[in-house]
């Protein structure tokens, strides 16, 4: 990652819990190697939320979270989290990377985002990006995330659980090649997961492989709990297939090499019984 910066580098953007590869991210490793050079950190947090993971405490700057899945958790509406953190000013003050930050800004009568006591990130983003482009919340919208939000920490202690005992189910079966999920010991995330999340819960969303194409297919057209949908976080069961939908217009290499295997399922766990969702996995396979 170092050695990519140069004098243009303006951001470093990762997820904390990636998708669909179910990788966790070593925030303080990434953000030590941002702040050597001066460069933002954001921090993708929609799978984990913050109810699980906090960026912040890890030395990142910025977080955005998609509100459109677990922060609804019903999938109800489109709309997006971004929150700085505290203090960010000191790091764009003076910078020669966010002169759009520190020198006046000719769209805005001359403004200096830095020198206003706002938070800076946030100013900009609201002034010029809501201005230009109007990605703006409908008052109803926002109502169903205040809703989604009341019920957030819950929510998330059952995604973790119910997909811990799957991958667990999963991870047991002849069928089953491989499982990824960051709550198993097997997995190499582990380690990761132990450190950032919070009571080591890792969220709703894992993977696995079977033999091939085909054989995914099949097992995604007999489950009958899981909706075969392409969204994710939301209180019902997700089942995708990302080599027949996300992925479909790459061939077998491209798709290995993006780690999008052709045999791999993507689930995104809902709030429904764990043995509920482990009997219907359980029949598709072995239908
Ligand atoms: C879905 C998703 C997004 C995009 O969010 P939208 O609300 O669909 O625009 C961004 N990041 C992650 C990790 C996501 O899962």
């Amino acid at each position: 990652l170092e050695a990519l910066i140069d004098a243009k580098t303006k951001v470093i953007f990762f997820e904390s819990l990636t998708n669909p590869s179910i990788d966790v991210a070593d925030i303080e490793a990434i953000t030590a190697i941002a702040n050597r050079h001066g460069i933002l950190t954001v921090v993708d947090n929609t799978v984990a939320t913050p109810i699980l993971c906090r960026p912040f405490e890890h030395g990142a700057d910025i977080t955005v979270h998609s509100a459109s899945k677990y922060t609804t958790g019903q999938g109800l509406a489109i709309g997006g989290i971004l929150v700085e953190r505290e203090g960010l000013v000191s790091k764009l003050r003076a910078n020669p990377r966010y002169e759009h930050f520190n020198k006046p800004d000719a769209s805005y009568h001359g403004l200096v985002y830095v020198d206003t006591n706002l938070p800076p990130y946030t100013l900009r983003a609201r002034l010029s990006l809501a201005r230009d482009l109007g990605a703006v919340l409908s008052p109803f919208n926002s109502w169903l995330f205040i809703q989604g939000m009341e019920t957030l920490f819950l929510r998330m202690q059952e995604h973790s659980k119910n997909a811990l005992a799957l991958a667990e189910f999963l991870e047991a079966h002849p069928k089953v090649k491989k499982v990824n999920y960051p709550g198993l010991k097997s997995n190499a995330n582990y380690k990761n997961a132990q450190k950032y999340f919070k009571d080591a819960l890792c969220s709703g969303l894992l993977s696995f492989e079977v033999a091939s194409l085909e054989e995914a297919t099949k097992i995604v057209n007999a489950t009958k709990l899981y909706s075969l949908v392409v969204n994710i976080g939301d209180s019902k069961s997700i089942i995708t297939h990302p080599a027949s939908t996300t992925h479909q217009q790459l061939n077998e290499q491209e798709l290995i090499a993006c780690g999008v295997p052709s045999g791999l399922i993507r689930i995104s766990c809902g709030l429904e019984s764990a043995a509920d969702l482990i009997a219907d996995m359980k029949q598709a396979l072995e239908a």
